[in-house]
């Protein structure tokens, strides 16, 4: 239990008494303003050449031997060259250390009177730039390393702020409301597992709040640290445990923020491994007790403002932990301390990748991340830096989904193999996939990525059709393969590319926005060229189209674009083939499939990236007669395709989206954002259109409305500018003008609103 009296027998003195205790004790003719304070009473003293000391008058149940531990520790330290300047005990007028007061009670307190320090609080510092942190990080390390050298018997004793002592706190949860209680219990339980044989004990300071540390004014570097009331013997990692509780608070990153404090104070005071281990379940812990404690002290003390000071700022960050990997920021504060092994710069890795990996993979964004961790639809830095993934469609279902994860590694550890075995994955996968598709698309082929899925869906056309031509539209991208980038205008007639070989037309892009035509005969006219394309081409194989192009620039069909043309191409021999591979398994909310919001129903699906949440697997569905005209005698072999690892993590990912409802979230959430953005586009004259369907968006940036001419390198600075504020996108689009958002489908509400908040933010500053 917290010594309730420690609060409700603080001392309540008015200014008027500290004035006279001054005058009476010390000899001072002062003014006296009260400062805050959880359980004594302090009050500033002042003159008109400004403040001057400090008047301290202890709580009534405060030991006098725990008074001795905070003199001879202020002696102690007034003597320690630590580059810090501490308050300094002044003794009464008869030459004693403490004297004591009466209430009108009756009850006695005792008083004692400190020097005053300059210096700015850390909490009201103008900014805690990374220079700072790291400077209260070794200031920190420096007095932890001097009190190394102080002993003091009423320091081995239970207080309650001693986080090996937050046993205390945890019954106070129960005052909490859920989800609250609940969330204090995940910091509960790695509290718990904490081994405090492992970290190294001293004297603390045991309050590094940022009320009680102080900076010069410039904010620069720390100066002073104040109040020594709970200084106790207990383990020394706890005093920058306490300062990362603190320095977290209010922190658009605020892992990054503890690493700038522990990178500071690991270089004064090298922690060890299992110290650097326990940091971020004691912070958090710090967090927990604090709240758990003013739940409890709000009962008791409803009139002390100070008791509440940080509570809702600790509850909005114990929030954000809550929703973090607890690996991560332990893995950050490794790095950070050298603990990390393999752990490289992202300086030197990208330095590697110059030397040691094919020049033509290029790295996004201007300053490259260095990615350690993947959580739902975030993605972690190994600087301490939490990102708002709006880009990764292959992370479906969230990053590292622990059903996929378990899944993939339980059956990994059971049997990887090819499929000329029988094996049960591979016949409930083949089964439930083609159950997502229309009849009579019935048969599947399993690969490994969405590029052998469309080169096996080209081989499967030519097959059926003995044509050898394709049709595609501009700006398309299928895969990576020679074939692939013959049928993929994107590549062949982007840098590097030798052009449209004559097996290929290339079709318009069927977009409203930009394209050829715009009105509302858009998807007639669109498909008459597909028509005309297909009625002149011999020898036709197949028509390929993303039923909602991606590389094109998030694109969305006009309705009934897809029917006449799939219908042009049939009659003249041809098959369609529907590249699902950034579309597909619900994204498009409406339906299943994105060919399905157009009506139609392909000869040939390809299936990619979201398939198996990452895990390297692709899919080509077709129908019976198909594949018959591919069963030539030519065996179709594929070593990786449909293994059982494979088989497993993609049975995963649609359980997933049916047992969280992912697809009816890309619905809501996607129409949520789209509204959303285009209030943006309404006020920002620089976004000519927003777009999508689901959870497949895009942002189409011009620099002028009328002209629509394309803002591509500014779409590129949108993007780096998004970075920095935490939100990862992408552009596309021929003119590289397009603001791509497709995430994983647990995106949210929330996320929806931070990521047009931070939008707002990029384009107030264009
Ligand atoms: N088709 C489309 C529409 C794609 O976007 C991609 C990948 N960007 C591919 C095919 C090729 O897939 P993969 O990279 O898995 O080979």
């Amino acid at each position: 239990m917290t010594p309730p009296g420690l609060v409700t027998r603080a001392p309540r003195f008015s200014a008027a008494d500290a004035v006279r205790f001054a005058t009476e004790i010390y000899g001072l003719s002062l003014d006296a303003e009260p400062l805050p304070s959880e359980r004594d009473q302090n009050f500033l003293l002042r003159d008109a050449s400004g403040p001057q000391f400090v008047l301290k008058i202890a709580n009534r149940d405060e030991a006098p031997a725990v008074l001795d531990l905070q003199n001879r520790l202020l002696e102690f330290l007034a003597q320690c060259d630590i580059g810090l300047a501490f308050p300094r005990l002044l003794p009464t007028r008869s030459g004693r250390e403490t004297a004591s007061v009466t209430d009108g009670r009756g009850s006695a307190y005792l008083v004692r009177l400190l020097t005053w320090v300059e210096g700015v609080c850390l909490a009201t510092a103008p900014s805690q730039t990374p220079e700072l942190l790291r400077s209260l990080g070794t200031s920190l390390a420096k007095l932890d390393h001097a009190l190394a050298g102080f002993r003091h018997p009423a320091a081995e004793r239970v207080l309650h702020w001693d986080l090996r002592q937050a046993a205390m706190a945890w019954p106070h949860r129960d005052l909490l409301p859920e989800p609250r209680r609940r969330m204090i219990q995940t910091f509960v339980d790695a509290w718990r597992a904490l081994d405090w044989n492992q970290l190294p004990a001293g004297v603390i300071w045991n309050d590094a709040n940022d009320y009680n540390v102080l900076v010069d004014p410039a904010g620069s570097r720390v100066v002073s640290f104040l109040d020594f009331g709970d200084a106790v013997a207990t383990a020394v990692v706890c005093d920058l445990a306490i300062a990362l509780a603190y320095a977290m608070l209010d922190k658009q990153d605020p892992i990054a923020a503890a690493a700038q404090v522990v990178a500071g104070y690991h270089e004064a005071r090298p922690l060890g491994e299992a110290e650097t281990d326990a940091l971020y379940t004691l912070a958090a812990a710090r967090l927990a007790t604090s709240v758990c404690f003013a739940a409890n002290q709000a009962r008791q003390a409803p009139y002390n403002a100070y008791l509440n000071i940080s509570n809702a700022p600790a509850w909005a960050l114990l929030e954000r932990l809550a929703a973090f990997p607890p690996d991560w920021p332990r893995e950050v504060f490794r790095r950070t301390c050298g603990f990390s092994h393999g752990a490289r710069t992202a300086a030197s890795l990208a330095d590697s990748r110059r030397r040691s990996l094919g020049p033509s993979l290029s790295l996004s964004y201007s300053q490259p991340l260095h990615i350690i961790r993947g959580w739902r639809q975030n993605l972690y830095d190994a600087s301490g830096r939490v990102y708002l993934d709006c880009v990764n469609n292959v992370a479906h279902v969230g990053h590292c989904h622990p059903r996929v994860t378990e899944a993939a590694a339980r059956q990994m550890a059971l049997l990887n193999t090819n499929t000329r075995y029988l094996h049960e994955h591979l016949a409930e996968y083949a089964e439930r996939l083609t159950a997502t598709l229309p009849a009579p698309l019935r048969v599947a082929f399993l690969v490994s990525s969405g590029s052998e899925a469309n080169e096996l869906a080209l081989r499967l056309a030519r097959a059926h059709t003995k044509g050898d031509r394709v049709l595609v539209l501009d700006a398309a991208y299928h895969g990576n393969t020679s074939a692939l980038v013959d049928i993929s205008p994107y590549k062949f007639n982007g840098p590097g590319g030798r052009g449209k070989p004559p097996h290929v037309e290339v079709m318009p892009l069927p977009d409203v926005y930009r394209g050829l035509y715009r009105g509302p005969d858009a998807a007639t006219r669109y498909a008459a060229h597909v028509a005309d394309a297909a009625r002149q081409t011999a020898g036709l194989a197949a028509f390929f189209c993303e039923p909602a192009p991606g590389c094109g620039g998030q694109v969305i069909l006009p309705p009934g674009y897809l029917a006449e043309s799939f219908a042009a191409v049939r009659a003249a021999g041809g098959v369609c083939v529907a590249d699902e591979v950034q579309t597909g398994f619900g994204r498009a909310g409406s339906h299943f499939w994105m060919f399905e919001t157009q009506g139609v129903v392909p000869d040939i699906v390809t299936m990619g990236k979201p398939i198996a949440n990452g895990h390297p697997m692709g899919a080509v569905v077709t129908t019976p007669e198909i594949a018959a005209s591919f069963a030539n005698g030519m065996e179709y072999f594929n070593t990786f395709g449909g293994n059982p690892v494979s088989c497993a993590a993609a049975l995963a990912v649609l359980d997933v989206v049916r047992d969280e409802g992912l697809q009816e979230n890309a619905r809501v959430t996607g129409g949520y954002l789209l509204a959303g953005l285009r209030d943006l586009a309404a006020r920002h004259a620089v976004i000519g259109d927003a777009r999508g369907c689901g959870l497949f968006l895009g942002v189409e940036l011009v620099r002028d409305r009328d002209t629509r001419e394309p803002a591509g390198a500014e779409a590129s600075r949108l993007a780096d500018r998004m970075k920095d504020l935490g939100v990862l996108v992408s552009t596309d689009g021929p003119g590289h003008n397009v603001i791509k958002l497709k995430p994983p489908l647990v995106f949210s509400r929330p996320d929806a609103d931070l990521l047009l908040k931070r939008f707002e933010t990029a384009l107030a500053a264009w």
